[in-house]
This record gives structure tokens, C-alpha cells and sequence, in this order.
């Protein structure tokens, strides 16, 4: 078992890297492990076509802005390229592939255990995003469904459903991008529990930092603030989406009421043949490796005040999204909770 580190930081995604830069900056010991064999996280696993759907600039992590893309929204390669440099060029050294299995309270430190040996660290920075965990809702009749079902996350490019009948169930920016590409090469269907709500034109996640960040501040000085409703839950409307929107498709219908072996029930009684269902019905935090600390509560979440963990105070969450800090889900929302992440565990180390 190697040193005792001072912070342990499990995830070397977007939220991971920007915990390690300013664990550099603060001089304290520190280890970024990693599942994925390079840098990137989730987007490497994301489709091909993904666009961020804020500008470079508007997706930087700390220090280093994005540098400006080919196009005025970043592709999934954009970001994979900006995240492996950004490791380059702060030297943080993140071990790959390692994956860590379980951590456990051991006196006056964590024990964690990986796939490559047991390591120690006095404070442990949970960064494992939600991307392994997707989250499917349960329909009746599902197991009955003869044709293939894919999570977003799994989906790569429109070509292995093409001419295919495919409902594309979800109402957020991966339904939406997908049915956009999607409804140039199949038969699509897109379902939504809810009408889906488009932000404005002129409306990007630059825009939907801004009011995260005043919303931020006004919170903080104990005022209310008055801006127009919508967050990062809603459609951005990035070119594929307009495009999409001038032919017609961003319609969507209220869900089936069952599965049937070759398709659907519609809630009026009449059937749908289907070929393949892609849920685009978001994710959860991917926590397992904290099983050992039983802290997990039912709603998959654990316990915290802003990122730290009520019961294990030398444990920090970053990046899940608003549970861990506004906008903290997003490239340049994360800064801020890491920032005071690394501040806290600083004064806790002193
Ligand atoms: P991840 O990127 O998932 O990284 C977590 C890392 O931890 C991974 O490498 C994983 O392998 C590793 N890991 C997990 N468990 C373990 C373990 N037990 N041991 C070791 N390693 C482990 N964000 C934006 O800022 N702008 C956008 O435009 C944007 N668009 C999006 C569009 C879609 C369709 C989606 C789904 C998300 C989008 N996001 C966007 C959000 C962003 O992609 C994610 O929130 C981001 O990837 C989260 O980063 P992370 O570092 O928290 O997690």
C-alpha cells in the first residue's frame, strides 16, 4: 500500500480535472484514478454527433479557456481534445485505467480499493458523473418487446436504425439531438411525459450560466432574483435542432400505455408497430464504489452541505449536477464547487 495521500480524487472526468487543478494550486498530495483507459469521461462514450450546447468559451474549466472551435457549439471531439490537453498542461498525472471498487473509513483516513491495489488518503473527492448509470422507466409489458432497446448513452449514430420504426422516449437535449438526427434516416416517434419545453433562440448554456450564476449570487446575498424561467433541463436549440424544428419533427406525442410483443399501445387503445425504443431518459449518480460508507439514501444521492458529506466529512461529491452545486453538471459550472471543494478540504487538513 502506497503513501497516504492527502486527497484521493475517484473520476478523472471534466469535474475529477477540475478538483486536481486546484489541488495542484493549494501544494497538497494528491491522486486523480481513473476507470477509462484515456481522458475525457463521459465524452467519450457520447454519439457522435453530440454538440456541447454552449459556446468554447462558455465551456472552459479552470485556467485554461477552450480554445474556439471549428463550430460555434464544440463536437464531442472538441471536448475530449480540450480535457486531454488541459491534463497535459497542468501536469495531472491521472492513473488510467483504474478503477475503484470500494472506499472505507479507516481511522483518521479512507482506504480505497481499487482494481490496482489498495491506496490511503486522508480526504477522498467523489468525481464519477452519472454517465454509467442511466436510468430507464419502467413501462408495462416491457419484458414482452421483441425489438432492441438502447439508453442514449449507448447510442453512437443513425445508421444502425435506419428505415427502422424507433420511438425516442424523452423530453430533454439528448431526445431532442437524437430525434434531430435520427428523423433523417428512420421512422421516428418522439415521446414525452411532458409537452418539451425549447428555449429561445437566443438562449445557449453561455445564457443558461449566466442566470445559474445571478440566480447563485442572489442566493448567497440572501435576495430574489427575477429572470425568465428555463434552466439546463430544457432544449437548447443548437443548429441540428433548428434545423430539425424547419422540417417539422420537434413534435412529440404523450407516452404509450404498454408494450406489446412487436410495439406499443397508445393510451387511446390503437397500436404502434415499433423496431426499437432509444431512452433518452437521463441518468443517476454513479456512487457504488461509496457502498462500503452506507451513505447512499433512496433517492441515490448522499447527503451534503453544498459538496460535502454530512456523515463522512472528509468526503466531497463534485459534479452531479445541482444536488452538488449549481450548474455543477455543466464544463464551467464545475469550477465554482471545485474551487470551494478544495478550499474546504485545505482547512480541513490543516
Ligand atoms: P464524467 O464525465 O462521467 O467523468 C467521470 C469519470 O469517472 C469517468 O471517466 C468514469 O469512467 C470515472 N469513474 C466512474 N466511476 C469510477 C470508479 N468507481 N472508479 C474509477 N473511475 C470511475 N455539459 C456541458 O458543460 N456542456 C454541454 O453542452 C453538455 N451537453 C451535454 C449533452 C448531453 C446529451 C449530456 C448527457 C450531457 C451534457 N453535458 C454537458 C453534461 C456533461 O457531459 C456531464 O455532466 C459531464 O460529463 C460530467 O462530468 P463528470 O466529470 O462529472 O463525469
Amino acid at each position: 500500500m502506497s503513501d497516504v495521500l492527502d486527497v484521493a480524487v475517484i473520476g478523472g472526468g471534466q469535474a475529477g480535472l477540475a478538483c486536481a487543478y486546484f489541488l495542484r494550486r493549494a501544494g497538497l498530495s494528491f491522486a486523480v484514478l481513473d476507470g477509462e483507459r484515456g481522458a475525457g469521461g463521459a465524452w467519450l462514450h457520447a454519439w457522435d454527433s453530440l454538440r456541447l450546447f454552449s459556446p468554447a468559451q462558455w465551456s472552459s474549466l479552470p485556467g485554461w479557456p477552450m480554445p474556439a472551435a471549428e463550430y460555434r457549439y464544440p463536437t464531442r471531439d472538441d471536448v475530449i481534445n480540450y480535457l486531454s490537453r488541459y491534463e497535459e498542461r497542468y501536469g495531472l498525472a491521472v492513473e488510467r485505467a483504474v478503477e475503484v471498487e470500494g472506499i472505507a473509513r479507516d481511522g483518521d483516513r479512507f482506504t480505497l480499493a481499487t482494481d490496482r491495489g489498495m491506496r490511503q488518503a486522508r480526504a477522498v473527492i467523489s468525481a464519477t458523473g452519472t454517465w454509467r448509470l442511466p436510468f430507464r422507466p419502467a413501462y408495462p409489458d416491457q419484458n414482452l418487446f421483441q425489438g432492441r432497446q438502447i439508453h442514449s448513452a449507448q447510442y453512437r449514430s443513425p445508421g444502425e436504425f435506419a428505415h427502422q420504426r424507433v420511438l425516442v422516449v424523452g423530453g430533454g437535449n439528448s431526445g431532442a439531438q437524437i430525434l434531430a438526427e435520427l428523423s433523417l434516416f428512420a421512422n421516428v416517434t418522439w415521446v414525452t411525459p411532458t409537452p418539451p419545453s425549447f428555449l429561445t433562440d437566443d438562449v445557449d448554456g453561455r445564457v443558461l450560466f449566466e442566470r445559474a450564476t445571478a440566480r447563485w449570487r442572489a442566493a448567497q446575498e440572501g435576495r430574489s432574483v427575477d429572470l425568465p424561467t428555463g434552466g439546463f433541463g430544457d432544449i437548447v436549440m443548437v443548429p441540428p435542432v433548428k434545423e430539425a424544428r424547419t422540417r417539422g419533427v420537434m413534435h412529440s406525442v404523450a407516452p404509450f400505455s404498454r408494450f406489446v410483443q412487436d410495439g406499443v399501445v397508445w393510451r387511446d387503445g390503437s397500436g404502434s408497430d415499433v423496431d426499437a425504443v432509444i431512452w433518452c431518459t437521463g441518468f443517476r449518480p454513479a456512487l457504488s464504489h461509496l457502498a462500503p460508507l452506507d451513505l447512499v439514501h433512496d433517492e441515490g444521492r448522499v447527503r451534503t452541505i453544498g459538496t460535502r458529506s454530512v456523515d463522512e466529512p472528509m468526503l466531497w461529491l463534485v459534479g452531479y449536477g445541482d444536488w452538488t452545486g449549481s450548474a455543477s453538471a455543466t464544463l464551467i459550472g464545475v469550477m465554482r464547487t471545485a474551487r470551494t471543494t478544495v478550499a474546504e478540504i485545505v482547512g480541513a487538513l490543516a
